[in-house]
């Protein structure tokens, strides 16, 4: 193919430009409508659909939210102009290369912002020893720049038309995924899902997020239960029986939870998928493994949504 385009340059250009072309028709910024009357003027997609391109995200502010994990606040290029365009339970991919490497490192982070909020983009990220994508983003000071590609879409969610109930769990940093869907939905005035959240963490030094959890719980009654699996040997200062548990996210635990779900009558999303599951890989083996406790408790793996 090289030797073709080596002889016929007029087909390179030609061939260079027609791709060009159809990446910014593919990428070109699209409007998305926003329902609020405030937000008259139709802001762009920071991230349209595609992968093709990357972003330059500039920090503007970090905070250590606990003992490994910041809070960090990137300003999009575009300014007031753009949201992200990342939807509820999606990502973004990070790319970076490290010193000394030959390839670039790729991992995926789920924005926590208002995803309607203009101009920014959250990242909760935490940090793993020796980690190459989660060290790189805690060694970021503001005025330095990420590259950011994506969205990866979160379409594992469909509104449904009747009220459902599903069962969302999270394990350690997997809590973001599983927040932002959870955001996602109760902010819809279209939907009425009410969800049942089992979040597993090792410590009560590794809770994160609990004061926007607990804000989301009184904002909508009924509609939203959380309940943290601490198995930690610090465990016994927060467990209390009820919404602080002791162990892991476990056979009676996800049985007691998935109880609460059938009460009302209509477990699982419009596409019939009652969990929706992001942790370790060593928990989410234990769940949907071979042996998977989730199986054993009568669900199917079509019924699971792993992110
Ligand atoms: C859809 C999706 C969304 C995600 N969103 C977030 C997010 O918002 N915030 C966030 O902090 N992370 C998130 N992650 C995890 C993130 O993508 C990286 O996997 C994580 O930051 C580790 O990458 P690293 O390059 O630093 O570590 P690596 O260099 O890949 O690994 C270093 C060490 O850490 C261990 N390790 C790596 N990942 C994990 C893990 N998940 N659990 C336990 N040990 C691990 C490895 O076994 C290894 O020993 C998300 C993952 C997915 C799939």
């Amino acid at each position: 193919m090289a030797t073709i385009f080596a002889r016929r340059p007029l087909l390179t250009t030609a061939t260079t430009l027609s791709v060009a072309a159809s990446a910014y028709y593919i990428t070109r910024p699209r409007p998305l409508l926003l329902d609020s009357a405030s937000n008259a003027a139709t802001p762009t997609l920071s991230f349209p659909k595609t992968m093709l391109f990357s972003k330059q995200l500039t920090l503007t502010s970090v905070e250590q939210i606990n003992h490994d994990t910041k809070k960090l606040t990137f300003a999009l290029p575009g300014g007031q102009k753009e949201v992200s365009g990342v939807t509820p339970g999606g990502a973004i991919l990070t790319q970076h290369t490290p010193s000394g490497a030959w390839f670039p490192v790729f991992r995926p982070y789920t924005p926590i912002h208002d995803l309607d909020e203009r101009g920014v983009l959250q990242l909760l990220v935490k940090k793993y020893p020796n980690g190459k994508a989660s060290s790189h983003i805690h060694s970021l000071a503001p005025g330095d720049q990420l590259t950011v590609r994506g969205p990866i879409p979160g379409n594992a969610w469909t509104t449904p038309a009747q009220q459902k109930d599903v069962l969302l769990i999270a394990g350690g940093a997997g809590i973001t995924p599983i927040y932002s869907l959870t955001k996602g939905i109760l902010s819809n005035p279209a939907d009425k899902t009410r969800i049942q959240l089992l979040w597993g963490v090792n410590g009560p030094r590794d809770i994160v997020l609990q004061t926007e959890l607990d804000a989301l719980e009184k904002q909508y009654p009924g509609r939203l239960e959380v309940t943290y699996a601490v198995s930690g040997p610090d465990a016994e200062s927060v467990v209390d029986g009820g919404k602080f548990r002791k162990g892991y996210v476990d056979q009676s635990l996800l049985a007691e939870a998935m109880e609460k779900c059938r009460r009302g009558g209509a477990f699982g999303d419009e596409k019939g998928k009652k969990v929706f599951l992001c942790g370790p890989p060593k928990m989410e083996d234990a769940l949907v493994g071979k042996q998977g406790v989730l199986q054993a408790l009568g669900l199917q793996k079509k019924e699971i949504h792993r992110f």
